[in-house]
This record gives C-alpha cells, structure tokens and sequence, in this order.
C-alpha cells in the first residue's frame, strides 16, 4: 500500500541499518525492488516516489494511452498487490535530503528514512522554457500521467495543437495529436524532426513523414512567447511568425533529477556518476536509470534517457547492490512509435563520419548504420527489422552483435540486400 507514515520505516534499529532504500518509483526504481526479492533480497525495503502512480512504463503517455487506446495496466512494472505481498514499503512523498554521514533520507515532511544501501532512481524532468507566457492555461509538458490526463482533456478534434520540440517525445505527441484530428504545427530548431540523434538523413524521412500525415513543420526557429488573454491563443517564434493555437505541448529535452544530492558529495556531472556496476563515488549509493551517467565497456561515459535501459539497468543496479561485480554493458536499444511507423535503435553514437543505408529510402524501409572510424556503433530501422530483444534473426538484432564485437564490416556489404547480415 502506498503511504507516507510512522516511523520507524523498519522493525529495529539492525533493520533500518541493512535496509534497502530505493529513491524514485519509476521504471528503474520499480525493476530494481522485484530485482533485489528476485534475486533472493530479504531484508527491508524501501521505494519513494512523489508520483501517486506506481511504477510504470511511460511510453503510451505519448502513444496509446494519450489516443485513449490503452489503459496503463499493462505498463505497470509490478502488478497490484505485489508490494505488499513481497513486503516493500511504497511511500508516496517526496525525498528533500540525503544526510550520506548518517545514512538516512529525508523526507519533505521532515521524517528520515533509514537506508544501509541507497539506490538513487530519480529519473529526468522536463526542461521548461524560460519565455513569456510559458505558464498560460494550455501550455503543457509531458512526464507523468496528470500531464498526459491534461493534454488529453485540451486535445479537441479540430482543435490547433502547437507542439515544441520534434525529438522522441514531440514527435510522437506530434504523431498522436494529428491521429486524433487536431491540426499540429511542429517548431523545432533543426533542419528536420530527429536530425541531431538520427542524421540528416532519418531527419528528412521522418519529416516526410510527419508531412505526409498533414503536420506543418516550421524548422530552423523557435518559440520565443506564447500569448493569450485567458489561456494560451499563439505564439511568436524568433523568426517573427506568429502562430494560433489551442494548445501547446513543450517537448524540450529532460534534465535529470539531482537536486536532492547537493551538499551529498555523489559526484554529479550530466546526472549521477557511476561505474560500470552502477556504484556512485560513496560507497553504498547507487544510481540507474535516466539520472545515471555510467561508464559503459563499448560507449564510454553515457546517459541514456529511455525505458530499455531504465528496465536493465535497474536490474543490474539492484544486482550490484547484492555484491555482483559483473558491469553492465548492455547495447543499448530503444524504439519510437509514430503513426503507423516504427524505428527501432540499437547501439549509441553521437557523432559518426558514414551512415550506410540498406533499403529503400523511397518506401520509408530502411536500416541505417552508424560507422566511426570504420567501426559499427550503432543501427536504426524504419519500418524494418523487429524487436531486436525479441527476435535474434533480425537485422538489429545481428546488428546488435556486432556493435557488440566492434566489428568493422565493409560498409558494401552492409548496404547489399542479398548479404546475409548474419554471417558478418
Ligand atoms: C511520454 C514519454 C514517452 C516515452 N516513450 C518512450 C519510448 O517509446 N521508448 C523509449 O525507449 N523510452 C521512452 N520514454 C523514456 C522512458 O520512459 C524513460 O527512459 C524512463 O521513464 C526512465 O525511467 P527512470 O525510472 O529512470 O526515471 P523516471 O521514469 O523519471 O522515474 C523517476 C521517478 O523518481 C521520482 N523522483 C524524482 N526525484 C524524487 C524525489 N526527490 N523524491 C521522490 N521521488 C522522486 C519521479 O517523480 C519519478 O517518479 C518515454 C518517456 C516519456 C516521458
């Protein structure tokens, strides 16, 4: 059961000292509880989260669940009444401090919460844009579920939806809004949705797309006001247009969620340090999750804000936690869902000096590779290729190996539809 009560959260002093406590009920916090029981965890355990919602798996606020397709029931992490049968305390409330000497977390309501090990799950939250007009009635911004209930409740057939921002999750609420019968206008600062994770050339798929699908795209600027006597009724952009509008959706990256380690000493730079088993510099805290930047075997330093590794990492995390020394080196992947189409990614890269394509750029199937210095980082598909976690035959799938084998393919091959990428 969900609560923010008495003290002591433990039956003793033993048990508040070895006590797990897991700071964040998202995605990463919510795998790492069923982790450390799985793994055969029996003593105290903690979960807090601010968020009234237990945790889940955010993707369909911006898909299904935003469409009114789907409910959240089958994005839930843990199903109902898990908690309480394997004995972890969910405590709704917000964490304020973390006193590291004393080995406790503070609570907004000033109750600490003893921890023997910590792990800090606290996610990203949206960046807001700092402009006039940015807190009017119908400007929204999407994380949560009451976010999403909101934009839901504005988003009226016919309505004008301004949505700024065209990465992941502006896209995809792009993509919704326009299924929904609203007519969307996208600004976004690039040349096309996508370009800076994807490339030029995704970008210009994916901006084809959305064209396509009637949404206008006003690229290479950006929202500098929004105005309105009631509510939001337009914006101006810095190229001087001025656009009306019955909504806007903010969709301008996250920022992870670090506040509550000031003064802690867990060394932060772009979210929380940690190794490759997810330790943080003070021994004892951990972190996954979007907030952990972690030291990866292939990529290097790296952040990554979605669900894949949030799942993975939680695991790993909760995993070290218990003593495995094994790193967490998984290849990342992840997926985005856009009216009918799908990209899946494997791998990371931000910067690449070939991108080979396999397919037909005209049909909108394709797989894209990523080459540094001749070596494979990382593959996307269009419309092309399943769940690479799901099926080994898959074109990401072999991918995925040999990213993970550093391979070195020739970049012919790669783009040879009769080359059996299996056998690379
Ligand atoms: C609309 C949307 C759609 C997405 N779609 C996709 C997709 O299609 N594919 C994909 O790969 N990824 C997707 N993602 C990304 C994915 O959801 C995230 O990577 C994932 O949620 C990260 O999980 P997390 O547990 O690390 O963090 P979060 O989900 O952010 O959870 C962190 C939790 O910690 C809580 N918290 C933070 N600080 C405190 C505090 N001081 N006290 C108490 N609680 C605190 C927060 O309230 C939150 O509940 C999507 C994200 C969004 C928002």
């Amino acid at each position: 059961m969900a609560r923010d009560s008495g003290l002591p959260y433990g039956c003793g002093v033993r048990a508040a000292q070895e006590a797990i406590v897991i700071l964040g009920s998202g995605m990463s916090g919510g795998v790492a509880a069923r982790t450390l029981r799985e793994e055969g965890y029996d003593g105290r355990l903690v979960l807090i989260g601010h968020e009234p919602t237990p945790p889940f798996g955010r993707p369909p606020l911006s898909k299904t669940y935003l469409r009114g397709e789907e409910t959240l029931s089958g994005w839930l992490v843990n199903q109902d009444g898990w908690y309480d049968s394997n004995h972890v305390d969910r405590v709704t409330a917000t964490a304020t401090r973390i006193e590291i000497q004393g080995h406790r977390v503070e609570l907004s309501s000033g109750r600490p919460v003893p921890y023997g090990k910590l792990l800090i799950a606290t996610g990203g939250e949206n960046r807001h844009l700092d402009i006039p007009g940015a807190d009017l009635r119908g400007v929204f911004q999407l994380r949560t579920v009451a976010d999403c209930d909101a934009i839901k409740k504005a988003a009226h057939r016919g309505a004008r939806a301004l949505v700024v921002g065209m990465g992941f999750i502006g896209s995809e609420v792009a993509a919704s809004l326009t299924q929904m019968g609203l007519a969307v206008t996208g600004v976004l600062p690039g040349a096309s949705p996508l370009e800076s994770v994807l490339g030029p050339e995704m970008g210009e798929l994916m901006a084809g797309i959305h064209h396509d699908a009637g949404v206008e795209l006003m690229t290479g600027d950006e929202v500098v006001r929004f105005e309105g006597a009631k509510r939001v009724e337009r914006a101006t952009t810095r190229k001087g247009r001025r656009l009306t509008c019955d909504l806007a959706v903010v969709a301008v990256g996250i920022r992870p969620t670090i506040d509550v380690l000031q003064d802690t000493g867990v060394e932060v730079d772009n979210g929380v340090l940690v190794d490759a088993m997810c330790r943080t510099n003070v021994p004892g805290v951990f972190a996954a999750g979007d907030v952990a930047n972690h030291l990866h075997p292939l990529f290097g330093r790296i952040r990554v804000e979605h669900y894949n590794n949030a799942e993975k990492q939680g695991a790993a995390a909760a995993r070290s936690m218990l003593g495995s020394d094994a790193a967490y080196g998984y290849v990342h992947t992840f997926w985005s869902d856009q009216y009918e189409h799908k990209l899946e990614y494997v791998g990371h890269v931000r910067k690449w000096d070939r991108f080979i394509v396999r397919g037909s750029p005209k049909d909108r199937k394709i797989v894209g590779f990523y080459l540094t210095d001749g070596g494979l980082r990382a593959a996307v598909g269009l419309d092309r290729g399943g769940d690479p976690e799901l099926d080994e035959q898959d074109e990401l799938a072999a991918a995925s190996r040999l990213i993970a084998k550093r391979a070195r393919p020739d970049p012919a091959a790669l783009a040879d539809e009769t080359v059996d990428l299996q056998g690379l």
